[in-house]
Order: C-alpha cells, then sequence, then structure tokens
C-alpha cells in the first residue's frame, strides 16, 4: 500500500468534506449511494462531481454500480482522514518509511514539529480475512455498520485503551500518544522484533522476563492471546517492549486457558529451538499454578479467573465491555478459521506482505496540509445521515 503524502498535501478542503461525506455515509450503508453523497457534502453547483473523479483518481474512493451507483472509503481514503485529523490536532507533522507491515497492520514512523519520531499503526482488520469471515459466519448480518472500517477503529481503540492501561500499571509497553480512527500512534521502540536475533547475552534472564510478563499480565487479569517472538521487540541492552494488543481477552474469558497456555507454549518454544534453552522454571503467583506435565515440562493453570481486570482504565479511554464482545466475536470467526485467502475478489484494498514499496521508503515528508480544517463537516450546511430510500 502507497501512502503517497504528495497527494495528501494536495487535497483540497472540498475534497476531504467529500470523502468526509462518504465515511459518514458507511455508518449506515456499505455502498454510499451517490445521492447521499451529494447530499451531505452539498457542495454548491455540482462541485461533489468533480471532487468525487479526482478522489477515485488518486484511489481514496471505490465506485461501485453493481447494485446501485455509489462508493466506498478505500483503505487509503480513511488513512488520510485519521492523518489529517492527527495533522490538525499537532500530534505530527510529516511521515516517513513504512517500518512494518502485519497481517492486519501497516506501521509507519511520523515525526512531531520537535523531530520525535513516533509509530503510527494503521489498523486494517479484515484485510484478509474479512471478507471470508463475513461469508462463512454471518454474524454481523444485523448491523451493516460492522464493515472493515468499523472493526479497524474498533482494533485501533482497543489496542490504544489497553496500551495506556499497560503503561499506567507498570508494564514494559510503547506509550500510547493517540488514537483517531483505525490509527494509533505510540512511542516508536528501539531494537527489533525478538524473531529476528539470533543471538543473546543472557538468553535465561529475557526467558523469564518474557514468562514473567505473561504470568504478570494473567494477574491483572489479560492475556496477550498473540504473544510470541514476533510481538516481543528487545533492543540492545536485552530490554523487551511487548506490542500489539487488539486481540487481548480476560482471563475469565470461556477460552482463558487454552489462549494462555498458547502464549507461554509459543514462548518455551521459540526459546527451546532458537537458544537450545532446557528448563527448569517455577512461578509463584495468585493467578497461575505451575505442574510439570507426563514429560516433567512446567504447566501454568489460570486459577484465579477473575483477577481485576483493567475495567475501568479501558473505559476511561472510551472502550466498552460491548466493544470488547464485538471485537472478540471477530477475533473468534478469524482463529477459528484460521484465515482463508480464499475470497480474495483481487480489489484495490489488497496488499501483499512483499508490497512494502520504494515510494514509502524516501526519509520523513513533511506535510503542509491546504487547509487546517477537523476533517468533520463544518455546521454551516445541514448535514443529514438518515437511511436513503433508496435499495441498499
Ligand atoms: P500486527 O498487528 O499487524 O502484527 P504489530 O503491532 O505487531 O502489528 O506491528 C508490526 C511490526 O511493526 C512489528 O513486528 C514491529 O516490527 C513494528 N512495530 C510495531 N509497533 C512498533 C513501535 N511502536 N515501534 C517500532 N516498531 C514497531
Ligand atoms: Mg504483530
Amino acid at each position: 500500500m502507497k501512502l503517497d503524502v504528495e497527494v495528501l498535501r494536495t487535497l483540497s478542503k472540498d475534497d476531504f468534506r467529500v470523502l468526509t461525506a462518504v465515511e459518514m455515509g458507511m455508518r449506515n450503508h456499505e455502498i454510499v449511494p451517490s445521492e447521499l453523497v451529494h447530499r451531505i457534502a452539498s457542495l454548491k453547483h455540482g462541485g461533489t462531481y468533480k471532487v468525487l473523479k479526482n478522489l477515485l483518481k488518486h484511489k481514496l474512493l471505490h465506485h461501485d454500480s453493481s447494485k446501485y451507483d455509489g462508493f466506498r472509503l478505500t483503505y487509503l481514503g480513511y488513512d488520510f482522514l485519521a492523518i489529517k485529523t492527527m495533522v490538525n490536532r499537532g500530534v505530527f507533522v510529516a511521515v516517513g518509511c513504512q517500518i512494518g507491515v502485519g497481517k492486519e497492520s501497516d506501521i509507519f514512523e511520523v515525526a512531531r514539529e520537535d523531530g520525535t519520531v513516533l509509530a503510527m499503526k494503521l489498523h486494517r482488520l479484515g484485510r484478509v480475512s474479512f471478507r471470508a469471515v463475513k461469508s462463512k459466519r454471518d454474524y454481523l448480518r444485523h448491523r451493516s455498520s460492522y464493515n472493515w472500517l468499523y472493526l479497524s477503529r474498533l482494533a485501533a481503540l482497543k489496542e490504544f485503551a489497553f496500551m495506556k492501561a499497560l503503561e499506567e500499571h507498570g508494564f514494559p509497553v510503547p506509550n500510547a500518544v493517540d488514537c483517531n480512527r483505525h490509527c494509533v500512534i505510540m512511542s516508536l521502540v528501539q531494537g527489533y522484533p525478538l524473531v529476528q536475533v539470533k543471538q543473546l547475552e543472557n538468553p535465561e534472564t529475557v526467558f523469564e522476563t518474557i514468562i514473567g510478563l505473561v504470568v504478570r499480565l494473567a494477574e491483572h487479569g489479560l492475556i496477550h492471546c498473540d504473544f510470541n517472538e514476533f510481538n516481543i521487540m528487545i533492543d540492545d541492552d536485552e530490554k523487551i517492549t511487548m506490542i500489539d494488543f487488539p486481540q487481548m481477552v480476560s482471563v475469565s474469558h470461556q477460552n482463558a486457558q487454552m489462549y494462555f497456555d498458547r502464549d507461554v507454549e509459543c514462548i518455551f518454544k521459540f526459546f527451546r529451538k532458537r537458544f537450545n534453552l532446557t528448563f527448569e522454571y517455577t512461578v509463584d503467583t495468585d493467578c497461575t499454578e505451575v505442574d510439570t506435565d507426563d514429560s516433567g515440562r512446567p504447566c501454568f493453570s489460570l486459577i484465579n479467573k477473575d483477577a481485576g481486570f483493567l475495567d475501568k482504565e479501558l473505559a476511561a479511554s472510551g472502550f466498552t465491555r460491548k466493544d470488547q464482545e464485538d471485537i472478540e466475536k471477530f477475533i473468534e470467526g478469524d482463529i477459528e478459521k484460521n484465515i482463508s485467502n480464499g475470497d480474495d475478489d483481487g480489489s484495490e484494498d489488497d496488499v501483499h506482505i512483499s508490497d512494502l514499496n520504494e515510494e514509502n521508503n524516501k526519509g520523513i515528508e513533511s506535510l503542509h496540509l491546504q487547509d487546517q480544517v477537523e476533517s468533520t463537516l463544518d455546521g454551516d450546511r445541514p448535514v443529514e445521515v438518515k437511511e436513503s430510500k433508496q435499495k441498499s
């Protein structure tokens, strides 16, 4: 995926107005009828038509006329809306290289006015799997707003809320700076994902620190659910930072033990294979019980299933229990199905891991945007996002 800052710089206030109109329409339409876009944007003298053409040219919108004439945002269009809001808030002033690409996110460097470099994570929940999941398990059928846009926003909100709460409880996580739409801004972690590390000075200490983290999380009532060498960063001093929280669940979750075991197993397996560690390890905590299995390997059991969940902190960040339920439904469907790529329709939203294009590696580019209005529609024109009479 290309994040062409040059295009972003050339977009006008009207471009953002129409982009925002499509976003608003997507609250209750997967494809927003053209007529509704015109009505929400309400540009004078048929100006919307010209703007739509420009947005299509830059792949910020997708045109769909299969059922009726309409538009939806592309990831890029959604990215631009989030980036513009962040820039207007003064969170950062420039966008740099892409530093990570996950199955369901893209990570870029961004810079503050004083030159501090931060990390921007753009969530792409459903990039690979949403269409596949949707076609198999249609638990989303009653709510047209449960689309990738909604899920990506939820994932970002959850990640931001958890990062903040974990930081407040002294966990080694990035500093959560801000969140808008599907975008999370956090401090840039020095170091590398553990998966890239071939040698460690003190593998036992690192291992114990990492297992200690899984256990401490459980004591706080949480399971990471994707705790592995890809989501643990390590620096030259062998200091650990954990990242990537959208899939975390509470220890009271019905599959908690399975998720917990899987996290622990991933770490054991990695250290066994990569650093030839053989383990003698015990933990003494309120929340976990350590025993040995038939082969003498330590096993952990969650015993206190309602350890203090960080409910209050999470709610303070705007992430509700209902949000948690919604996102869990999606993530569980995802795990169950183990990500089949079968439903790929080859549209312009599809991104391949190898797609880290040159364009994104030109160094930090400053963002002098054309206008500095918040990317919501201003109050001087009527805005209506009612169900349209058109079929949808
Ligand atoms: P995903 O959910 O797609 O797996 P991650 O949060 O794990 O996304 O990020 C993907 C990659 O991006 C990481 O493996 C890491 O290399 C890089 N990354 C993510 N967050 C940061 C950060 N705050 N600082 C530096 N690199 C990061
Ligand atoms: Mg990850």
